[in-house]
């Protein structure tokens, strides 16, 4: 079984949101957490005091992951702090929403950057790490968005369905390296990305939902927790925490 005590985890945008829950629960574990920002420096640091203030470790590194040398620093700077690098949580995220006519090319380029190609940056740049320590453990954060499509998301949609095929490939290719590539689908968490949905268009997803309301960041932490406690013969997969609304899609 693996485990979370001493283990260095890296997730990336983890100042707000998802990441953020994330980084409370592997450091609850035991965990040595690398708190990734891009400009949320004031709550990345913020984050990083309650996780020692709890007796936790970790620290807070700023860089904009879809830009590969950034993504690059992230991991020698996570490298030069603890060592090592157990686990990489692909967590940052974007949207733009607009419908197809009126998506322009650089919103499409921007959201496939930060969603997609900041997944492979990281990946390229800790797999030689990874490799040497004789294992590891990938998690990338897809969508459920990215498994069904949503109108005004062609953009967001097509990266995160990208990060599945990402996914499933990383897991045949690493494999023999002692390394597992997983991802997690969540439907609509409350989280700023949700809230930023104007109140009525909340309200319809809502009755879409069969569990009749939005997730909470915590349920998907818990999930991260799961794989990586508990996940070592779980490889190649997607996991699904969306109240059920992909039944209904
Ligand atoms: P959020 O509240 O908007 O937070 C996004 C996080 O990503 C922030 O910490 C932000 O940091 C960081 N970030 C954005 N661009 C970055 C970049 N270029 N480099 C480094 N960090 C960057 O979003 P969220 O809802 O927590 O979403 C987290 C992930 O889950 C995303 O990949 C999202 O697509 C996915 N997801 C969310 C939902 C949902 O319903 N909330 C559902 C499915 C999937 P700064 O503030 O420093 O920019």
């Amino acid at each position: 079984m693996g485990t979370l005590k001493e283990a260095v985890v890296v997730v990336t945008g983890a100042s707000r949101g998802l990441g953020k829950a994330i980084a409370e629960e592997v450091a609850d574990g035991g965990a040595k957490v690398v708190v990734n920002y891009s400009r949320s420096k004031e709550p990345a640091e913020e984050l990083v005091n309650q996780i020692s203030e709890s007796g936790g470790e970790a620290i807070a590194v700023q860089a904009d992951v879809s830009d590969a040398e950034q993504a690059q620093k992230l991991i020698d700077q996570s490298i030069e702090q603890f060592n090592r690098v157990d686990v990489l949580i692909n967590n940052a995220g974007i949207n733009i929403d607009r419908t197809l006519q009126k998506l322009s090319v650089e919103d499409w380029d921007k959201v496939i950057q930060v969603d997609l190609n900041s997944a492979f940056y990281m990946v390229h740049a800790v797999l030689p790490h990874m490799t040497d320590q004789g294992g590891g453990k990938i998690i990338n954060m897809s969508s459920f968005i990215g498994e069904a499509g949503n109108i005004g998301q062609a953009n967001y949609s097509a990266a995160k369905a990208g990060l599945l095929g990402f996914t499933k490939t990383a897991a045949q290719e690493l494999a023999r390296f002692g390394i597992t590539v997983n991802a997690l689908c969540p439907g609509f968490i409350e989280t700023d990305m949700v809230a930023n949905i104007p109140e009525e268009a909340q309200q319809k997803l809502l009755k879409q939902v069969p569990l009749g309301r939005f997730g909470k960041p915590e349920e998907v932490a818990r999930a991260v927790r799961y794989l990586i406690e508990d996940g070592d013969y779980i490889t190649g997969q997607s996991i699904d925490i969306n109240g059920g609304i992909y039944i209904r899609t």
